[in-house]
């Protein structure tokens, strides 16, 4: 075989197993904008799958903020944020950011997954001991095994394990608790007053991946913090230095960001290498973004909304007895474990005009396939009621009881 058949080859062999296992990936090709109903091949489905949470993502206002954006700043940001990309609308949003989530500073990232790798790698230095949830999102867990830190993965919201953990791991240098806010796969929160209690103990410094809750939790959608402090938890950028969102969810746009202390902020633009050698964000985004903060501070009422569908889903989906995980969030998990059940509901869902992915390893542990369903404003109650009927027709056996 020459050089470029051993290639395919081996490709082709790498994706047969994933067939054989029926764990291959297949991308759809939408014809429309996300929302409640989504058109698809020419035929239109009701869709239980965008993090669209805020139904922002088409919202007027915010398609015109980026048209007007596109006027004023062009296309594209033309370099990277350290040359000349770096516009006033790029400033003006990361104030506002700031502002927003009570902290000194904040820095856009192009996206969630960059700036996840970028704050990792540049804070931790090799052997530095670095705690994750087994189930972090897979930008924390490589962010972790790419700058070669101890990589500590403790099973999901195991605090004493985490406590046991950090006990016996050496204490020179920084011990970085890393963990999702809102768990991006199970929906489930984590326990942050515990978190904040063994990392003060073993003097750790924290952070937090927002990604799910920002927009969504807390009274004016400052996220899992801020629904914390409402229940009088003392949160701030001492106890939690390192905060992390995205963008391209409940925003309805595009891009990420970190927020914290100056001196955090400062040492990204100076030594994070995701953050300096990439093309800025183009500058519309920023702007449309600025109006959809706008809207997610503003319009309590679409919070409001969305936690109203995932009560009556979750009454729904107890009274059908279907094998829900335990979220409060728009995240909501019908388990169903092997790839073949996810895959085969998922299809007579799609029989039905409802669109549901299947969720399998690797993304999540073998054994926990599954229905992922989120919620969004922009759905009504009646769309609400179309899955929980269509759900109710698959006649799924309940989880076995453990
Ligand atoms: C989506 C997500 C990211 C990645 O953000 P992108 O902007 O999409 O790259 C990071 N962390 C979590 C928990 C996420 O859900």
């Amino acid at each position: 075989m020459s050089g470029h058949q051993l290639f395919e080859h081996s490709l082709n062999v790498r994706l047969k197993g994933r067939m054989e296992r029926q764990l291959q990936r297949k991308r759809r090709n939408l014809e429309s904008p996300p929302g409640p109903e989504v058109l698809v091949g020419g035929k239109r489905l009701l869709s239980f799958c965008s993090n669209d949470y805020l139904g922002l993502a088409n919202h007027p206002d915010v398609i015109a903020a980026f048209k007007r954006g596109l006027d004023e700043y062009g296309a594209g940001s033309g370099a990277s944020h350290l040359v000349t990309g770096h516009t006033v609308a790029h400033s003006a949003l990361e104030e506002e950011l700031a502002a927003f989530t009570g902290r000194s500073r904040a820095l856009l990232f192009s996206s969630g997954f960059m700036a996840n790798v970028g704050v990792l790698t540049t804070l931790l230095d090799d052997k530095d001991p670095v705690f994750q949830d087994k189930l972090n999102h897979a930008s924390l867990l490589d962010g972790g095994l790419f700058c070669g830190a101890n990589f500590r993965r403790y099973p999901h919201k195991d605090m004493k394990r985490l406590d046991t953990m950090m006990e016996g791991s050496n204490t020179e240098g920084l011990r970085l608790l890393v963990s999702d806010g809102v768990f991006s796969m199970d929906g489930d929160v984590a326990p942050l007053g515990q978190m904040l209690k063994i990392a003060e103990r073993h003097r750790a410094v924290m952070m937090i991946d927002d990604a799910h809750g920002i927009g969504c939790l807390g009274k004016n959608g400052g996220g899992l913090i801020e629904a914390a402090q409402e229940r009088g938890a003392q949160i701030d950028e001492i106890r939690l230095p390192i905060l992390m969102g995205t963008l391209g969810k409940a925003f309805g746009t595009a891009g990420a960001f970190v927020a914290g202390s100056d001196a955090l902020i400062e040492t990204l633009i100076q030594f994070c290498r995701p953050y300096i050698y990439t093309t800025a964000m183009p500058a519309a985004v920023a702007v449309a973004t600025r109006q959809s903060l706008q809207l997610v501070k503003s319009d309590g009422w679409r919070r409001e909304i969305l936690r109203n569908h995932v009560q009556r889903f979750r009454k729904g989906a107890a009274e059908l007895k279907l094998p829900m995980l335990d979220s409060p969030t728009q995240i909501q998990v019908v388990m169903l474990g092997t790839p073949e059940r996810a895959m085969a509901a998922s299809a007579a869902l799609e029989q039905k005009g409802i669109l549901v992915t299947a969720i399998r390893p690797p993304t999540v542990p073998p054994g926990t396939s599954r229905l992922r369903l989120t919620f969004s404003a922009a759905h009504t109650e009646q769309q609400v009621d179309q899955l929980l009927a269509a759900l109710a027709e698959l006649k799924l056996p309940p989880l076995p009881s453990s």
